[in-house]
């Protein structure tokens, strides 16, 4: 059943777990509306560039990993679980466990080391303010807004309902599909500009797992947009290759 027709069904609800606040930085701003596409930093170039191979692609870094084998499985919709309840929990434990991720690397992710949100050679993602201008921020700056962000709806009982005969709100699929995009961007980031601290950690084969999860189950439910994984082709986004890597190598499904 898609994802995107299922709300509006009647379903009995059950509590979820409590809550955890890994405690994000108070966000200034809120991202209002649609996001803005990736914007190019500096602007296109004629001839492609030449970007030397990221490490998060070479081997054995490429298919590091907890478990081998595909993640179509665990993404699957459990027997008797409600599809909102599923996603719903599914967001929860992708944001906490990348909070936690970005919470051990965050001391490397500085104003200075992160001046923007770069997620590629050629890409840097911007951010919209509430007039709705688009806006060059650190990484780290970028990165609290998003977390802080979606802290406040995780605990907004009117947008993640966690009591018995609270439904889930009509909006919910466009809210996650949201949230979606901007953990992508924080996986994006990370990726980019501090995978070698990942490496130092041994922590590849961990995330990469977390990763292909994430990504396996925003195609399953409809959370997440190619042309957001890929950018565009003047600024594509790093972990873009790794999609298609993971694909070849049948981690993932189309
Ligand atoms: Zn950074």
């Amino acid at each position: 059943m898609s994802f995107f027709n299922s709300i509006g069904r009647s379903m009995t609800r059950s509590q979820r777990g409590p809550k955890r606040s890994p405690t994000p930085t108070s966000a200034t701003y809120s991202p209002n509306g649609d996001m803005p596409p990736p914007s190019p930093v500096p602007p296109s170039p004629r001839t492609p560039p030449t970007i030397p191979k990221a490490l998060y692609l070479s081997h054995p870094f490429v298919d590091a990993a907890l478990v081998k084998g595909n993640f179509k499985t665990i993404v699957m919709l459990p027997k008797y679980v409600d599809i909102m309840e599923w996603v719903a929990m599914n967001i929860y434990d992708f944001y906490t466990n990348l909070n936690e991720f970005y919470g051990v690397i965050s001391e490397c992710c500085t104003q200075q080391a992160c001046p923007t949100m770069s997620a590629g050679p050629t890409l840097s993602y911007t951010w919209m303010n509430q007039e709705r201008k688009q806006m060059h921020l650190p990484a780290p700056t970028y990165i609290d807004y998003v977390m802080a962000w979606i802290q406040t709806l995780l605990d907004d009982e009117k947008v993640f309902p966690t009591k018995s005969g609270h439904d889930f709100p009509q909006n919910f699929p466009a809210t996650v599909k949201h949230i979606y995009r901007q953990l992508l961007r924080v996986f994006a980031h990370i990726y980019h500009a501090h995978f070698h601290q990942i490496l130092h950690l041994r922590s590849e084969p961990h995330f990469n797992s977390l990763f292909a999860h994430f990504l396996s189950f925003g195609r399953e439910y409809e959370l997440l947009e190619i042309k957001d994984v890929k950018g565009q082709s003047s600024s594509p986004v790093g972990v873009g290759q790794l999609w298609e890597a993971w694909r070849e190598m049948g981690i993932l499904e189309g």
